[in-house]
């Protein structure tokens, strides 16, 4: 999906047009992956844009920066106003939102401790990422022959721009084999979660995730969809799921917040359940949008006005 520009991005306290967002060339960031991100959502509402779980998203942005010891210069509220300011002055109904903190320009070796921390907030419109047909019949995913991270390599929790290079294969090999995403097994070989979203598969009646602790990112969708699962009194369990339930389950879907709630309709070229959107994703699909887009009432908080 190609970016649309938008007027200005925030880069380091003010905003620049787009096209004057910069960075030199040898920026640590570019060589060593020494970045952290996160993607935000706001949504159209009747009551204007409104930015989903915005305090979370900056929450989980400082907790990578202190694991990958990358200190913003900017505390969570500012950053949070940025975002805020960044939406309202974009003029977008709805879009997609990139802040960013990565080590700039100083010094080039493995150290990082030598360059400045920046900080970048970009805004595009986005719509449906994998397609309203996904959205609405289902995707067909593959199982990767990449693992996510082991413990003690890589900080899976973080949303450290270096964990992406294992999505992009990830995601790369699946495209390759004809398939939407890939699906990651952990370094146990539980399935895990996609490069960029988090597993929920129907198995006997039981929604199963799996648990933080099985090498995948503490998913902002996945937090809404369990709240909404367990206010429809649906028995939901964080627990490792097996190749097996996965491909013998009634129902598998994928959160995120590019991927919102999205049905999978086949893994491995197998249908899952029917081969369409299961019942229960639908209810859970149209209960997050219903939140989302302002339709009902915001029980949870997870709305921010931008107005
Ligand atoms: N797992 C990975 C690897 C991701 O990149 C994402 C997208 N941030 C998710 C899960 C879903 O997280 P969220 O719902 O917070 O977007």
């Amino acid at each position: 999906m190609k970016l649309e520009k938008s007027e200005f991005i925030w880069f380091n306290g003010a905003f620049v047009p787009w096209d004057d967002a910069q960075v030199h060339v040898l920026s640590h960031a570019l060589h060593y992956a020494s970045a952290a991100f996160e993607g935000v959502r706001a949504y159209a509402t009747p009551k204007g844009p409104a930015i989903v779980e915005l305090e979370l998203h900056v929450e989980r942005l400082f907790r990578t920066c202190k694991v990958i010891h990358l200190p913003p210069p900017f505390s969570p509220a500012e950053i949070s106003a940025a975002i805020l300011e960044s939406v309202r002055r974009s003029g977008h109904g709805s879009c997609y939102i990139r802040p960013l903190v990565f080590r700039g320009y100083g010094e080039l070796g493995i150290d990082p401790l030598g360059c400045p921390v920046e900080v970048a907030i970009a805004t595009w419109p986005h719509g449906s990422h994998f397609g309203d047909d996904a959205r609405n019949n289902g995707l067909s995913l593959g199982v990767s022959s990449w693992r996510r991270m082991a413990q003690d390599t890589h900080p899976a929790m973080a949303k450290a721009v270096g964990n992406y290079l294992n999505s992009q294969l990830i995601m790369l090999e699946a495209k390759r084999h004809g398939y939407a995403d890939g699906i990651a097994l952990d370094v146990d070989g539980y399935p895990c979660e996609t490069s960029g979203g988090n597993l929920f598969v129907v198995y006997d009646d039981v929604l199963y995730t799996p648990p933080l602790h099985g090498g995948v990112l503490p998913g902002i969708t996945r937090r809404c969809v369990i709240t909404l699962a367990r206010e429809q009194g649906l028995d939901l369990r964080e627990e490792r799921i097996t190749r097996e339930m996965l491909l013998t389950g009634s129902e598998v879907f994928v959160t995120g917040t590019a991927a919102e709630v999205t049905p999978v309709s086949s893994i491995d070229g197998l249908p899952v359940g029917e081969g369409h959107c299961g019942a229960i994703t639908r209810q859970l699909q149209e209960a997050f949008f219903a939140v989302v887009n302002g339709k009902v009432e915001d029980r949870h908080g997870w709305l921010t006005y931008c107005g």
